[in-house]
């Protein structure tokens, strides 16, 4: 059964995080916006030991096996990633520990992969896991990556070229972390050549080349990676260590981490779009405009009905991200929930931001207010984790039954 009360232990983690956001990422958030390459490591260094002191990595879902009652890891986080990016979305996605890449060891790793490659986030310094699959020529079409992962005795031998690499910069260079390469070990094979492979930090081959400046998030790091013959331990290629040729295990284990990081993704985006029209209405509150929960429809006046609106799409677009991550944390197949949740909030993020900043005329678009910078943040909503486009695209195949080759 869903229940849609907020756990008193979350509710205590949510409430620390409000204080983090309102004291460590707001009064800087413009700052960081303005200064993109530089990394807030105050934010950084106190979210690690808060995390350490919270609960080893008790922003990650696998530490919720140690906890007693329901298992509620993707609804923590859910929670969590929602109030962190209230505060700066861009901030959050500088939240050390696992990131996406620890996303992709968890769906795709075996126990003792997830031991030895996680455990790090709970050591005395923090550190990133970043993941890349997006190449210069692919980016939604994940099957055709070519970068290519060759055996060569007791290691795997990488070349190829990932870009917009989300932390790639703090997982590979400014912390000991690591990148979940994705790469093909047959790149005639399509989907069934693709495999996740671990590449540490400081792994001889694998370099940083490029650092994006970006229209939003900006406090987030996004680079491009160069693998040129860049050796890793056999091992390190998540999941069964046989390599069968034909299998889309390695694809299936992709769409799996997804599963997992779509809703979160969405959660992230409606902690946008919450911050948004929290300012909104206080802004109309000292022009003298108060909402009038309660009259009929055609009673208010047409601010009003479209407030009303916004709060209509901002909580139904929660109750499809509840819904996905409760259905994760049962270890149920929730790829079409994740989907809808993902279009669903991107789409509010985009629209709730956008009007705030019409609403309000030349204060939503001057930089006096954060208004216009949640408007660039929350783009990127629609864009990473599958595009609006390919998620929908998700949702249609699944609700009429069709296959990936008859609609595509
Ligand atoms: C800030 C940022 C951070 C990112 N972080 C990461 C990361 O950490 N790791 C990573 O691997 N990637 C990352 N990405 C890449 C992101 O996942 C890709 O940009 C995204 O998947 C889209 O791929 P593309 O850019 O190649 O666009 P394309 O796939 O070329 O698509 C272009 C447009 O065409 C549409 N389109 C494509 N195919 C279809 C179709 N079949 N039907 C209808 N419309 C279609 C798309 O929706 C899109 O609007 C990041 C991107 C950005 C901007």
């Amino acid at each position: 059964m869903i229940d849609f009360e907020m756990p008193d232990s979350i509710r205590k983690q949510r409430t620390m995080l409000q204080s983090v956001a309102e004291n460590m990422m707001r009064p800087v958030s413009r700052y960081f916006d303005e200064h993109e390459h530089e990394i807030p490591w105050d934010y950084i260094n106190f979210m690690h030991e808060a995390m350490r002191a919270m609960g080893a990595g008790s922003l990650r879902p696998d530490e919720e096996k140690k906890r007693k009652g329901p298992r509620m890891g993707y609804q923590r986080l859910a929670f969590m990633i929602e109030m962190l990016s209230w505060g700066d979305a861009g901030f959050y996605l500088c939240t050390p520990g696992g990131g996406l890449g620890a996303a992709a060891v968890e769906a795709t790793g075996t126990p003792e992969q997830k031991e030895r490659f996680l455990k790090r986030f709970t050591q005395e310094k923090p550190a990133f896991a970043a993941m890349a699959m997006t190449e210069p020529h692919c980016g939604s079409d994940t099957a055709a990556i070519r970068t290519t992962a060759v055996r060569d005795g007791d290691e795997w031998v990488l070349n190829g070229e990932k870009i917009f690499v989300t932390a790639g910069h703090k997982a590979l260079v400014d912390t000991d972390g690591f990148v979940v390469v994705w790469a093909t070990i047959d790149p005639s094979a399509g989907r069934a050549g693709m495999r996740p492979f671990v590449v540490e930090a400081g792994t001889p081959g694998c370099s940083v080349t490029k650092l994006e400046d970006k229209l939003g998030i900006r406090a987030s790091d996004t680079v491009s990676i160069v693998l040129q013959d860049c050796r890793i331990p056999f091992d390190n290629i998540l999941g069964s260590p046989e390599v069968e040729k034909k299998t889309t295990k390695g694809f299936k284990g992709a769409m799996a981490t997804f599963d997992a990081t779509r809703p979160l993704v969405s959660a992230s985006a409606l902690g946008i779009a919450r911050a948004t029209l929290e300012l909104l209405k206080e802004l109309l509150g000292q022009q003298g405009v108060t909402i009038r929960y309660g009259l009929p429809r055609s009673l208010l006046t047409n601010i009003e009905r479209e407030i009303i609106d916004m709060e209509v799409m901002l909580r139904s677009a929660w109750l499809l991200v509840l819904k996905a991550v409760w259905m994760a944390d049962e270890r149920k197949p929730n790829t079409t929930i994740a989907s809808m949740s993902k279009v669903r909030s991107g789409d509010v993020v985009t629209k709730i931001t956008q009007r705030a900043v019409e609403l309000m005329g030349p204060i939503g678009y001057s930089r006096d207010l954060l208004l216009e910078k949640w408007m660039r943040d929350a783009k990127i909503n629609d864009i990473f984790e599958g595009t609006g486009q390919i998620n929908r695209l998700v949702v249609a195949r699944r609700i009429l039954g069709y296959t990936r080759r008859e609609l595509s």
